[in-house]
């Protein structure tokens, strides 16, 4: 199986070499052997080709099994025109990674506003809704038409609805007790989340052995909080998931903990739920255990059970003695020596 890594900006390169030596530790426990390839996209890409994301980049990505993304400083890059592309959003789209799949779950040991054990997962559609930078055949989403008035254009279409209600089904199968819960704002969107929810009934009706309920998307923000026991799969378009995966990250311990899959019919990509986090950069105090549990989600995907179970069992035996954690989460250890931790410890593991 072969792999490619993109660093990306900020922490990227940080996380991505402690994700690395996980995979080399885990190498004896894969049923193949995974070779990596590097490619520089981001800023170093920027500087190099004029591009964030240079065409050779996607073409790697697209003949690869699989790819490791890290963060990327978006926010912070030029206009498209001046090379400035996220990354992120041209990978999803041409390798049509229209499903972002979130877990959150808790940890032994790390203090959590969700009660332990929580364990739920946000299956977010990835190619549309409100995302001007994707949701457009041309041009952008949003513009001025004159000054002082910015429009933006949200686009549901019954095609990735579908797709994305067949995921959070096919998510919710494999899961004790699965359940899915459509979350929409159809009372006001009559339109664009009715026809979502429309699709959603349909695919339900086709599994009438799974659990299937809906709510409004500002009352499931509230019952995240009071009760995350009460969802297993949310299913819900671009800018709800993208808000409420962090809000469930945030309630189980921190976004640092919570790992994200890209996976579409043919590719998947793995990726820190957080960003670059440009004010800790360089200084080995990135937390990556998101982009390590992302690498696990990758290699589950890809049929690697046993690897994926090794590294979560792993980050849970560090997780749960203060002397083995990052300094965000109240430890001493630094990126590289937090993953030197998971190393040794997904070695003894038989
Ligand atoms: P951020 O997630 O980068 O950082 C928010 C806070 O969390 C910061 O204080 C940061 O130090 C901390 N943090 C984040 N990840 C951490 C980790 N692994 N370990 C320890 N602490 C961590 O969000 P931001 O500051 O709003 O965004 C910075 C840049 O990242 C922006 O350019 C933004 O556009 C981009 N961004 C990228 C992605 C992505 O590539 N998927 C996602 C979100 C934001």
């Amino acid at each position: 199986m072969r792999l490619l890594a993109l660093a990306g900006d900020g922490i990227g390169p940080e996380i991505m070499a402690a994700t690395l030596a996980v995979l080399d530790a885990l190498q004896p426990h894969l049923s193949r052997k995974i070779s990596v390839d590097e490619r520089i996209i981001g800023f170093k890409a920027l500087e190099a080709e004029g591009t964030t994301i240079p065409g050779d980049v996607i073409a790697a990505a697209r003949a690869a099994d699989g790819v490791l993304l890290g963060p990327v400083s978006h926010n912070a890059y030029p206009p498209r025109e001046a090379g400035g592309l996220n990354p992120s959003g041209v990978l999803r789209r041409e390798l049509d990674l229209f499903a972002n799949i979130r877990p959150a779950r808790s940890w032994p040991g790390i203090p959590a506003m969700a009660p332990h054990p929580t364990d739920l997962i946000i299956c977010r559609e990835n190619h549309e809704g409100f995302y001007a930078d994707r949701n457009m055949h041309l041009g952008p989403g949003e513009f001025m038409p004159v000054p002082g008035v910015a429009l933006a254009i949200r686009r549901i279409t019954e095609e990735a609805s579908r797709r994305i209600a067949n995921t959070a089904f096919e998510l919710a199968a494999g899961r004790e007790n699965g359940r899915v819960t459509a979350i929409h704002k159809a009372n006001v969107m009559r339109v664009s989340d009715g026809l979502f929810l429309e699709v959603v009934r349909d695919v339900a009706r086709a599994h009438p052995d799974i659990a299937y309920d809906e709510m409004l998307v500002d009352a499931a923000a509230a019952h995240l909080v009071r009760a995350p026991g009460r969802f297993d799969i949310l299913l819900t378009t671009n800018m709800f998931g993208d808000i409420l995966s962090d809000l469930a990250g945030e309630l189980c311990g921190g976004l640092g903990l919570a790992g994200s899959l890209n996976a579409g019919p043919l590719h998947a990509a793995a990726q820190a739920q957080h960003g670059s986090a440009p004010d800790i950069a360089g200084q080995d105090r990135a937390n990556p255990a998101s982009m390590i549990l992302s690498l696990a989600m990758l290699l589950r995907h890809r049929g690697e059970e046993r690897a994926a179970r090794h590294i979560e069992d792993a980050m849970a035996a560090c997780l749960a003695r203060p002397e083995t954690r990052t300094r965000d989460l109240g430890g001493v250890l630094g990126t590289a020596a937090f993953a030197d931790t998971l190393c040794q410890d997904i070695s003894e593991r038989t």
